[in-house]
Protein backbone atom coordinates (compact mmCIF):
# COMPACT_ATOMS: atom_id res chain seq x y z
CA UNK A 1 0.00 0.00 0.00
CA UNK A 2 1.03 3.37 -1.00
CA UNK A 3 1.62 5.48 2.60
CA UNK A 4 1.94 8.93 3.02
CA UNK A 5 3.64 11.55 5.12
CA UNK A 6 3.43 15.21 4.83
CA UNK A 7 5.12 17.81 6.87
CA UNK A 8 2.97 19.06 9.75
CA UNK A 9 1.58 22.60 8.78
CA UNK A 10 0.30 23.42 11.90
CA UNK A 11 1.96 26.14 13.90
CA UNK A 12 4.77 25.04 16.63
CA UNK A 13 4.10 21.31 15.47
CA UNK A 14 7.79 19.89 15.06
CA UNK A 15 6.76 16.12 15.23
CA UNK A 16 6.51 13.70 12.58
CA UNK A 17 4.17 10.26 12.32
CA UNK A 18 6.80 8.12 10.81
CA UNK A 19 10.58 8.48 11.48
CA UNK A 20 13.29 6.31 10.01
CA UNK A 21 12.85 3.92 12.29
CA UNK A 22 9.35 2.75 11.66
CA UNK A 23 9.67 3.63 7.82
CA UNK A 24 12.23 1.31 7.63
CA UNK A 25 9.61 -1.54 9.28
CA UNK A 26 6.78 -0.32 6.98
CA UNK A 27 8.99 -0.62 3.93
CA UNK A 28 9.86 -4.39 5.21
CA UNK A 29 5.86 -4.67 5.15
CA UNK A 30 5.96 -4.35 1.86
CA UNK A 31 4.45 -1.00 1.68
CA UNK A 32 5.37 2.08 -0.95
CA UNK A 33 6.53 4.86 2.15
CA UNK A 34 6.25 8.60 0.46
CA UNK A 35 8.00 11.07 2.68
CA UNK A 36 7.36 14.82 2.27
CA UNK A 37 10.76 16.56 1.81
CA UNK A 38 11.47 17.94 4.93
CA UNK A 39 9.00 16.09 6.90
CA UNK A 40 10.89 14.94 10.21
CA UNK A 41 13.18 17.77 9.83
CA UNK A 42 12.27 19.46 12.89
CA UNK A 43 12.27 16.22 14.73
CA UNK A 44 15.99 15.55 13.44
CA UNK A 45 14.73 13.42 11.09
CA UNK A 46 16.59 14.50 7.58
CA UNK A 47 15.53 13.07 4.45
CA UNK A 48 18.88 10.93 3.80
CA UNK A 49 17.78 9.20 6.94
CA UNK A 50 14.30 8.53 4.97
CA UNK A 51 16.03 7.17 1.90
CA UNK A 52 18.42 5.01 3.71
CA UNK A 53 15.74 2.86 4.96
CA UNK A 54 14.00 2.62 2.15
CA UNK A 55 11.06 5.50 1.81
CA UNK A 56 10.99 7.48 -1.30
CA UNK A 57 11.33 11.19 -0.83
CA UNK A 58 8.46 13.25 -2.69
CA UNK A 59 6.24 16.73 -2.93
CA UNK A 60 3.82 17.56 -0.71
CA UNK A 61 1.06 16.32 -3.31
CA UNK A 62 2.45 13.12 -3.64
CA UNK A 63 2.83 12.74 0.25
CA UNK A 64 -1.29 14.22 0.73
CA UNK A 65 -2.39 11.93 -2.27
CA UNK A 66 -1.72 8.14 -1.06
CA UNK A 67 -4.01 5.70 -0.13
CA UNK A 68 -3.24 5.73 3.47
CA UNK A 69 -1.69 8.99 5.20
CA UNK A 70 -0.24 9.28 8.35
CA UNK A 71 -0.10 12.62 10.06
CA UNK A 72 0.58 14.10 13.62
CA UNK A 73 -2.33 16.50 13.47
CA UNK A 74 -5.41 16.65 12.13
CA UNK A 75 -5.27 18.07 8.03
CA UNK A 76 -5.98 21.57 7.47
CA UNK A 77 -8.23 22.88 4.63
CA UNK A 78 -5.33 23.08 2.09
CA UNK A 79 -3.94 19.72 2.79
CA UNK A 80 -7.58 17.86 2.90
CA UNK A 81 -7.85 19.36 -0.49
CA UNK A 82 -4.98 17.15 -1.51
CA UNK A 83 -5.91 14.42 -0.32
CA UNK A 84 -8.33 11.80 -2.45
CA UNK A 85 -11.46 10.53 -1.33
CA UNK A 86 -11.47 7.29 -0.31
CA UNK A 87 -8.02 7.44 1.30
CA UNK A 88 -7.41 6.27 4.77
CA UNK A 89 -5.96 8.85 7.23
CA UNK A 90 -4.50 8.32 11.09
CA UNK A 91 -3.75 10.76 13.50
CA UNK A 92 -4.40 12.75 16.55
CA UNK A 93 -7.74 14.14 15.08
CA UNK A 94 -9.52 15.26 18.27
CA UNK A 95 -12.09 13.14 19.02
CA UNK A 96 -14.08 15.55 20.34
CA UNK A 97 -13.78 18.37 17.34
CA UNK A 98 -17.09 17.71 15.41
CA UNK A 99 -16.63 20.59 12.54
CA UNK A 100 -13.16 18.85 12.26
CA UNK A 101 -14.67 15.46 11.82
CA UNK A 102 -17.22 16.62 9.96
CA UNK A 103 -14.49 18.02 7.31
CA UNK A 104 -13.17 14.64 7.33
CA UNK A 105 -15.82 13.07 6.41
CA UNK A 106 -16.89 15.76 3.93
CA UNK A 107 -13.55 14.88 2.23
CA UNK A 108 -14.69 10.77 1.94
CA UNK A 109 -12.10 9.77 4.72
CA UNK A 110 -11.93 6.86 6.23
CA UNK A 111 -10.33 8.34 9.40
CA UNK A 112 -8.66 7.15 12.46
CA UNK A 113 -8.06 9.59 16.08
CA UNK A 114 -5.72 7.67 18.32
CA UNK A 115 -6.15 9.41 21.59
CA UNK A 116 -9.53 7.54 21.07
CA UNK A 117 -7.85 4.45 21.97
CA UNK A 118 -9.47 2.27 25.11
CA UNK A 119 -6.96 2.51 28.54
CA UNK A 120 -6.88 -0.99 28.16
CA UNK A 121 -3.57 -3.48 28.57
CA UNK A 122 -3.84 -4.31 24.79
CA UNK A 123 -3.85 -0.36 23.56
CA UNK A 124 -0.79 0.64 25.42
CA UNK A 125 1.47 -0.04 22.76
CA UNK A 126 -0.32 2.40 20.72
CA UNK A 127 -1.50 4.93 23.58
CA UNK A 128 -0.55 8.52 22.18
CA UNK A 129 -2.27 10.18 25.16
CA UNK A 130 0.47 8.70 27.66
CA UNK A 131 3.13 8.74 24.78
CA UNK A 132 2.87 12.43 24.58
CA UNK A 133 1.95 13.08 28.21
CA UNK A 134 5.03 11.38 29.79
CA UNK A 135 6.82 14.21 27.75
CA UNK A 136 4.42 16.82 28.40
CA UNK A 137 5.12 16.25 31.91
CA UNK A 138 9.14 15.82 31.53
CA UNK A 139 9.43 19.05 29.71
CA UNK A 140 7.16 21.27 32.45
CA UNK A 141 9.46 20.40 34.92
CA UNK A 142 12.48 21.70 32.52
CA UNK A 143 10.85 24.82 31.62
CA UNK A 144 9.78 25.53 35.15
CA UNK A 145 13.54 24.84 36.20
CA UNK A 146 14.41 26.93 33.71
CA UNK A 147 12.42 30.04 34.42
CA UNK A 148 12.64 30.33 37.94
CA UNK A 149 15.66 31.66 39.72
CA UNK A 150 16.97 29.25 42.26
CA UNK A 151 18.28 25.52 42.80
CA UNK A 152 15.74 23.06 42.58
CA UNK A 153 18.18 20.77 45.09
CA UNK A 154 19.17 21.74 48.13
CA UNK A 155 22.84 23.32 48.63
CA UNK A 156 24.99 23.72 51.45
CA UNK A 157 28.18 25.31 50.59
CA UNK A 158 30.64 27.25 51.66
CA UNK A 159 28.74 30.19 50.69
CA UNK A 160 25.87 28.73 52.26
CA UNK A 161 22.58 27.12 52.58
CA UNK A 162 20.26 26.70 49.57
CA UNK A 163 16.89 25.53 50.26
CA UNK A 164 15.16 22.95 47.96
CA UNK A 165 12.28 23.73 45.82
CA UNK A 166 8.72 23.04 46.88
CA UNK A 167 6.77 21.69 43.80
CA UNK A 168 3.08 21.10 43.82
CA UNK A 169 2.02 19.30 40.78
CA UNK A 170 -2.20 19.13 40.55
CA UNK A 171 -3.83 16.24 38.41
CA UNK A 172 -1.40 12.91 38.42
CA UNK A 173 -1.98 11.16 35.46
CA UNK A 174 0.64 10.10 33.09
CA UNK A 175 1.73 13.93 32.99
CA UNK A 176 1.24 14.33 36.51
CA UNK A 177 3.56 11.19 37.41
CA UNK A 178 6.38 12.05 35.06
CA UNK A 179 6.35 15.49 36.40
CA UNK A 180 6.68 14.40 40.12
CA UNK A 181 9.55 11.92 38.73
CA UNK A 182 11.53 14.25 36.66
CA UNK A 183 11.02 16.87 40.01
CA UNK A 184 12.27 14.38 41.99
CA UNK A 185 15.30 13.67 39.78
CA UNK A 186 16.31 17.36 40.24
CA UNK A 187 16.09 17.45 44.23
CA UNK A 188 12.79 18.85 44.89
CA UNK A 189 10.25 18.82 47.56
CA UNK A 190 6.94 17.55 46.08
CA UNK A 191 3.20 17.19 47.23
CA UNK A 192 0.63 16.29 44.26
CA UNK A 193 -2.69 16.25 44.63
CA UNK A 194 -5.77 14.19 42.40
CA UNK A 195 -9.82 13.44 42.64
CA UNK A 196 -8.68 10.11 42.01
CA UNK A 197 -7.27 8.37 45.14
CA UNK A 198 -5.90 5.62 43.77
CA UNK A 199 -3.35 7.55 42.50
CA UNK A 200 -2.17 8.11 46.33
CA UNK A 201 -0.22 4.86 46.34
CA UNK A 202 1.98 6.35 42.84
CA UNK A 203 2.45 9.39 44.06
CA UNK A 204 3.93 8.26 47.37
CA UNK A 205 6.24 5.57 45.51
CA UNK A 206 7.76 8.56 43.57
CA UNK A 207 8.93 10.25 47.13
CA UNK A 208 6.19 12.66 47.07
CA UNK A 209 3.53 13.44 49.11
CA UNK A 210 -0.13 13.24 48.70
CA UNK A 211 -2.66 15.95 49.25
CA UNK A 212 -5.31 14.21 51.40
CA UNK A 213 -9.04 14.96 50.74
CA UNK A 214 -11.54 13.37 52.50
CA UNK A 215 -15.12 11.83 50.38
CA UNK A 216 -17.20 12.24 52.82
CA UNK A 217 -20.79 11.65 50.73
CA UNK A 218 -21.58 8.61 48.54
CA UNK A 219 -22.05 11.40 45.64
CA UNK A 220 -18.19 12.51 46.48
CA UNK A 221 -16.67 8.58 46.42
CA UNK A 222 -19.21 7.58 43.19
CA UNK A 223 -17.31 10.59 41.23
CA UNK A 224 -14.15 9.81 42.50
CA UNK A 225 -14.16 6.61 40.78
CA UNK A 226 -14.05 8.08 37.29
CA UNK A 227 -14.82 5.88 34.26
CA UNK A 228 -12.83 4.21 32.28
CA UNK A 229 -9.66 5.43 33.96
CA UNK A 230 -10.59 8.79 33.35
CA UNK A 231 -11.49 11.60 35.77
CA UNK A 232 -15.53 12.86 36.21
CA UNK A 233 -16.61 16.18 36.89
CA UNK A 234 -16.47 16.32 41.28
CA UNK A 235 -19.24 17.66 43.24
CA UNK A 236 -18.72 20.83 44.61
CA UNK A 237 -18.82 19.69 48.21
CA UNK A 238 -15.41 18.26 47.41
CA UNK A 239 -13.67 20.74 44.93
CA UNK A 240 -13.98 23.09 47.87
CA UNK A 241 -12.33 21.33 50.65
CA UNK A 242 -9.78 20.48 47.99
CA UNK A 243 -9.48 24.06 46.74
CA UNK A 244 -8.53 24.59 51.07
CA UNK A 245 -5.74 21.95 50.50
CA UNK A 246 -4.36 22.92 47.63
CA UNK A 247 -4.45 26.82 48.49
CA UNK A 248 -2.36 26.15 51.58
CA UNK A 249 0.20 24.07 49.35
CA UNK A 250 0.47 27.03 46.76
CA UNK A 251 0.73 29.40 49.12
CA UNK A 252 4.23 27.80 49.80
CA UNK A 253 5.07 26.57 46.51
CA UNK A 254 7.92 27.75 43.98
CA UNK A 255 6.86 25.77 41.21
CA UNK A 256 3.26 24.91 40.47
CA UNK A 257 3.00 22.05 37.42
CA UNK A 258 -1.01 21.93 36.61
CA UNK A 259 -2.14 18.88 34.43
CA UNK A 260 -5.82 18.31 35.62
CA UNK A 261 -7.78 17.33 33.04
CA UNK A 262 -11.54 16.00 32.10
CA UNK A 263 -11.89 14.34 28.60
CA UNK A 264 -14.21 16.47 26.51
CA UNK A 265 -14.49 19.24 29.06
CA UNK A 266 -12.79 22.54 30.11
CA UNK A 267 -10.20 21.68 32.30
CA UNK A 268 -11.31 22.53 35.98
CA UNK A 269 -9.47 26.11 37.69
CA UNK A 270 -7.62 24.81 40.79
CA UNK A 271 -5.17 27.47 40.79
CA UNK A 272 -7.13 31.21 41.53
CA UNK A 273 -5.85 34.45 41.17
CA UNK A 274 -6.00 34.54 44.62
CA UNK A 275 -3.77 31.77 44.87
CA UNK A 276 -1.58 33.09 42.41
CA UNK A 277 -1.49 36.61 45.01
CA UNK A 278 -0.45 34.51 48.04
CA UNK A 279 2.52 32.85 46.23
CA UNK A 280 6.17 34.11 46.38
CA UNK A 281 7.65 37.06 43.86
CA UNK A 282 9.42 34.33 40.95
CA UNK A 283 7.77 30.82 41.40
CA UNK A 284 6.66 29.60 38.22
CA UNK A 285 3.11 27.79 37.53
CA UNK A 286 3.25 25.39 34.04
CA UNK A 287 -0.29 24.83 33.32
CA UNK A 288 -0.35 21.66 31.11
CA UNK A 289 -3.93 22.16 30.71
CA UNK A 290 -3.52 25.24 28.56
CA UNK A 291 -5.13 23.79 25.90
CA UNK A 292 -8.12 23.17 27.56
CA UNK A 293 -8.58 26.15 29.23
CA UNK A 294 -6.04 25.84 31.79
CA UNK A 295 -6.23 25.31 35.22
CA UNK A 296 -5.16 28.76 36.48
CA UNK A 297 -7.62 31.55 34.62
CA UNK A 298 -4.39 33.06 34.85
CA UNK A 299 -2.77 31.60 32.15
CA UNK A 300 -2.51 32.54 28.49
CA UNK A 301 -2.83 29.78 25.90
CA UNK A 302 0.16 30.05 23.50
CA UNK A 303 2.80 32.10 25.46
CA UNK A 304 4.37 32.56 29.05
CA UNK A 305 3.22 35.98 31.13
CA UNK A 306 4.26 37.09 34.59
CA UNK A 307 1.28 38.42 36.98
CA UNK A 308 1.73 39.44 40.20
CA UNK A 309 5.34 38.14 40.37
CA UNK A 310 4.59 34.50 39.12
CA UNK A 311 5.22 33.70 36.02
CA UNK A 312 2.95 31.75 34.01
CA UNK A 313 4.00 29.41 31.64
CA UNK A 314 1.03 28.18 29.02
CA UNK A 315 2.73 26.09 26.49
CA UNK A 316 0.36 24.55 24.71
CA UNK A 317 2.08 21.66 22.62
CA UNK A 318 4.84 20.46 25.29
CA UNK A 319 5.22 17.34 23.56
CA UNK A 320 6.31 19.14 20.42
CA UNK A 321 9.11 20.90 22.41
CA UNK A 322 11.15 17.17 22.66
CA UNK A 323 10.51 16.71 18.83
CA UNK A 324 12.30 13.71 18.18
CA UNK A 325 11.57 11.72 21.13
CA UNK A 326 8.16 13.04 20.58
CA UNK A 327 8.16 11.57 17.19
CA UNK A 328 9.58 8.48 18.00
CA UNK A 329 7.20 7.10 20.88
CA UNK A 330 3.95 8.44 18.54
CA UNK A 331 5.79 6.87 15.54
CA UNK A 332 5.76 3.75 17.17
CA UNK A 333 2.29 4.00 18.59
CA UNK A 334 1.01 4.73 14.83
CA UNK A 335 2.88 1.47 14.02
CA UNK A 336 1.80 -0.40 16.34
CA UNK A 337 -2.08 0.80 15.62
CA UNK A 338 -1.22 -0.31 11.14
CA UNK A 339 -0.89 -3.70 12.77
CA UNK A 340 -4.86 -3.46 13.40
CA UNK A 341 -6.02 -2.19 9.68
CA UNK A 342 -3.42 -3.61 7.23
CA UNK A 343 -2.93 -7.26 7.24
CA UNK A 344 0.00 -9.26 6.19
CA UNK A 345 -2.28 -10.10 3.13
CA UNK A 346 -2.20 -6.75 1.98
CA UNK A 347 -5.17 -4.41 1.56
CA UNK A 348 -6.36 -1.97 4.24
CA UNK A 349 -9.33 -3.10 6.16
CA UNK A 350 -11.44 -2.21 9.19
CA UNK A 351 -12.27 -4.74 11.23
CA UNK A 352 -15.27 -3.63 13.65
CA UNK A 353 -15.08 -6.42 16.13
CA UNK A 354 -11.67 -4.95 17.11
CA UNK A 355 -12.13 -2.62 20.56
CA UNK A 356 -9.58 -0.60 19.63
CA UNK A 357 -10.20 -0.10 15.90
CA UNK A 358 -14.34 0.69 16.60
CA UNK A 359 -13.36 3.08 19.10
CA UNK A 360 -10.47 4.99 17.11
CA UNK A 361 -12.81 4.97 13.46
CA UNK A 362 -14.06 8.55 13.26
CA UNK A 363 -15.37 9.07 9.63
CA UNK A 364 -16.66 6.34 6.92
CA UNK A 365 -18.02 6.36 3.88
CA UNK A 366 -18.94 10.49 4.01
CA UNK A 367 -20.46 10.29 7.56
CA UNK A 368 -18.69 11.51 11.32
CA UNK A 369 -19.35 7.39 13.28
CA UNK A 370 -18.38 8.98 16.32
CA UNK A 371 -21.63 9.37 18.62
P1 LIG B 1 -5.80 13.16 32.02
O1 LIG B 1 -4.73 13.79 31.20
O2 LIG B 1 -7.13 12.93 31.41
O3 LIG B 1 -6.00 14.00 33.36
C1 LIG B 1 -4.89 14.31 34.19
C2 LIG B 1 -5.24 14.06 35.64
O4 LIG B 1 -6.06 15.12 36.13
C3 LIG B 1 -6.01 12.77 35.90
O5 LIG B 1 -5.27 11.97 36.81
C4 LIG B 1 -7.32 13.26 36.53
O6 LIG B 1 -7.81 12.38 37.52
C5 LIG B 1 -6.87 14.58 37.13
N1 LIG B 1 -7.93 15.52 37.50
C6 LIG B 1 -9.09 15.82 36.86
N2 LIG B 1 -9.79 16.74 37.55
C7 LIG B 1 -9.04 17.06 38.65
C8 LIG B 1 -9.23 17.93 39.75
N3 LIG B 1 -10.32 18.68 39.88
N4 LIG B 1 -8.25 17.98 40.71
C9 LIG B 1 -7.14 17.21 40.61
N5 LIG B 1 -6.92 16.36 39.59
C10 LIG B 1 -7.86 16.28 38.63
O7 LIG B 1 -5.25 11.78 32.61
P2 LIG B 1 -4.35 10.70 31.88
O8 LIG B 1 -2.93 11.00 32.12
O9 LIG B 1 -4.81 10.56 30.47
O10 LIG B 1 -4.70 9.40 32.70
C11 LIG B 1 -6.05 9.05 32.92
C12 LIG B 1 -6.12 7.67 33.55
O11 LIG B 1 -5.85 6.67 32.59
C13 LIG B 1 -5.16 7.41 34.67
O12 LIG B 1 -5.83 6.62 35.62
C14 LIG B 1 -4.08 6.60 34.05
O13 LIG B 1 -3.37 5.81 35.00
C15 LIG B 1 -4.92 5.76 33.15
N6 LIG B 1 -4.15 5.17 32.07
C16 LIG B 1 -4.33 3.84 31.80
C17 LIG B 1 -3.63 3.24 30.76
C18 LIG B 1 -3.80 1.80 30.45
O14 LIG B 1 -4.34 1.08 31.24
N7 LIG B 1 -3.41 1.36 29.28
C19 LIG B 1 -2.77 3.99 29.98
C20 LIG B 1 -2.61 5.34 30.30
C21 LIG B 1 -3.33 5.92 31.33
Amino acid sequence: MQIGVPRESAAGETRVAVTPETAKKLVAQGHALLIESGAGVSASAIDEAYVAAGAQIVDRAAALGAELVLKVKSPNAEELGLMKSGAALVGMLNPFDRPGLEALAGAGLTSFALEAAPRTTRAQSMDVLSSQANIAGYKAVMIAADKYQRFFPMLMTAAGTVKAARVVVLGVGVAGLQAIATAKRLGAVIEASDVRPSVKEQVESLGAKFIDVSYDTEEEKEAAQGSGGYAKPMPPSWLERQKVEVAKRVAQADIVITTALIPGRAAPVLVTEEMVKSMKPGSVIVDIAAPAGGNCPLTEAGTTVVKHGVTLVGETNLAALVAADASALYARNVLDFLKLVLPKDGGFQVPMDDDIVAACLMTQGGTVKRS
